[in-house]
């Protein structure tokens, strides 16, 4: 490998937060590159759409604000590096070095400061039959639907928690989809409530009330305080049966009594709500914190996004799941930062700068944490994981074998990767991790912040061998001389 390219700021994720701080940090007149994995900017909610889904999605705000965002990218001296993905990082001092994998192969680039803004990852509570192909991820239906164009399948039951549910249920029908049923974790006073908050933010407000409006004029069922038991392959499609969250209450309704019902559709699209991606944070070594009311575990910033570590900033939902609107101002704070902290701008112009996207912060942030108990299933549904659902899809570990390691004294998610080789696969327990925590703490009554997390390994995602050796010819290869006699 050549050596690491030395440069100036590095932003990790072309999201509406990575994009807005790399576009602060140029203006100041600061080399930065931005790396992302995807073939151009916008991250999650303004992800490019594919040209056949310009043509057959409505035109929405998602499509002309990424399109802003791109053009204000392509006007700037931002140097961008697309399908490029981060899959290792080292804390070396003074700076910090990332592993890249790209259109060219592996590269190691260096950063004198580095910014995190590579979002969320969502997170899946397993049930009997989730690992049937055609149950999907609620954010990989919407990105199918909305940037691809495409239904997950004709009929398709909605699952899961917090606002993507209807987000989801409402995109299947503009598509032309029918969508059997809606499945909410979450209690019906909960979004009542939520209504409330949404005064505050009237946009946001009218959206939810349109998609709910919609399902109900289509008289779509929504069961509340509800989950899927099971997901099971029929000559048709699927059989999916529900019940009430906790074991024993009637699907729908909290009460005690009878807990099924059946459903039949073409697929499933189910998520349990987000949760930062903390790899690269907690591998460089910034120190995290674990948020009760989202459940999950966010590295320690300061208002501008700094972190426990010198040169290392977390922004966007990568410090914590607020949505776009924070992740906007969030990115726009912390690229003002790092201009002020490399000594591009003087305190007072970072005041006048930051005092207006902090007022609309501070206002944002009230409406967006008072959505995280709304994605945040994971204590009430992990005491109702069967033992015969997989947790661990890569390794293929059932929760019958966590109890069982629990059982026999692991108190820690470490100690069941080492245990039952629970998390170890490929995809690192970024899918098993929230639900090998929630059944940890429910089994022993832990606080879940008590279970921890799996400890991150390089690379971050399986590497192709070729990337690694590059070519070469066996001949090439130095052989060790014969030991002597
Ligand atoms: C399906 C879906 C629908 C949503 N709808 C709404 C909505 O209606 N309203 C709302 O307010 N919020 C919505 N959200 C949330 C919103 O998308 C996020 O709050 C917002 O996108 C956060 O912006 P971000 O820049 O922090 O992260 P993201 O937009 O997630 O961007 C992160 C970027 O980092 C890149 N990345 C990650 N890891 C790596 C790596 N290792 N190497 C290189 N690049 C990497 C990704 O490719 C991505 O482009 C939705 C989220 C999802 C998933």
């Amino acid at each position: 490998m050549s050596r690491p390219e030395r440069g100036g700021v590095v932003v990790v994720g072309g999201g509406v937060a990575g994009a807005t701080a790399a576009l602060a940090i140029s203006r100041h007149g600061l080399p930065v590159t931005l790396v992302d994995e995807q073939p151009q900017a916008g991250g999650q909610i303004y992800r490019a759409p594919t040209p056949y889904a310009r043509r057959h999605v409505p035109p929405n705000h998602e499509f002309s604000g990424g399109d802003r965002l791109r053009a204000l990218l392509a006007a700037s001296s931002v140097r961008t590096r697309f399908s490029t993905r981060v899959w290792g990082a080292w804390g070396a001092s003074p700076g910090m070095e990332l592993d890249l994998l790209g259109p060219d192969g592996i590269d190691r680039i260096g950063a004198r400061a580095l910014v995190v803004a590579n979002g969320a990852t969502e997170r899946f509570l397993p049930f009997p039959g989730w690992t049937d192909p055609r149950v999907i991820g609620l954010a990989g239906a919407s990105i199918l639907m909305r940037n691809g164009g495409t239904l997950p399948g004709r009929r398709v039951v909605v699952a899961g928690a917090g606002p993507l549910l209807f987000s989801v249920a409402h995109q299947v029908m503009e598509l032309g989809g029918r969508v059997v049923a809606v499945i909410d974790s979450g209690r019906r006073g909960d979004w009542l409530r939520l209504a409330a908050t949404l005064a505050w933010d009237p946009a946001r407000l009218r959206l939810a009330a349109q998609w709910m409006t919609r399902l109900r004029l289509a008289g779509i069922p929504i069961h509340h305080q509800a989950r899927i038991a099971a997901v099971h392959p029929e000559e048709d499609g699927l059989s999916i049966t529900i019940s009430g969250t906790i074991a024993g209450t009637v699907a729908g309704t909290g009460r005690q009594g009878t807990p099924v019902r059946h459903y039949g559709a073409d697929s499933v699209a189910c998520g349990h709500g987000l949760k930062p991606a903390t790899l690269l944070t907690r591998t460089l070594g910034a120190r995290h914190r674990f948020d009760a009311a989202g459940g999950y575990w966010e590295p320690e910033t300061d208002p501008s996004g700094r972190t426990s570590r010198t040169g290392l900033y977390a922004t966007g939902d990568a410090a914590g799941i607020r949505g776009a609107a924070v992740a906007r101002l969030r990115g726009l704070i912390t690229g003002h930062a790092v201009a002020l902290d490399q000594g591009a701008i003087a305190e007072r112009d970072f005041a006048s700068l930051t005092r207006r996207p902090r007022m609309l912060l501070r206002r944002q942030e009230h409406v967006s944490r008072r959505m995280l108990p709304l994605l945040n299933a994971s204590a009430s549904l992990s005491r109702a994981i069967a033992d015969d659902a997989i947790v661990c899809r890569c390794e293929r570990v059932e929760a019958a074998a966590l109890r069982a390691a629990v059982a026999a004294g692991a108190r820690d998610l470490n100690q069941l990767k080492a245990w039952t080789r629970c998390g170890m696969g490929p995809c690192q327990g970024r899918m098993c991790e929230d639900g090998a925590r929630g059944l940890l703490a429910a089994s022993c009554g832990l606080p879940p912040e008590e279970a921890g997390s799996f400890t991150p390994r390089m690379p971050f995602f399986p590497l192709p061998l070729a990337a690694l050796t590059g070519t070469f010819a066996y001949s090439d290869i130095p052989l060790p001389k014969a030991a002597p006699l």
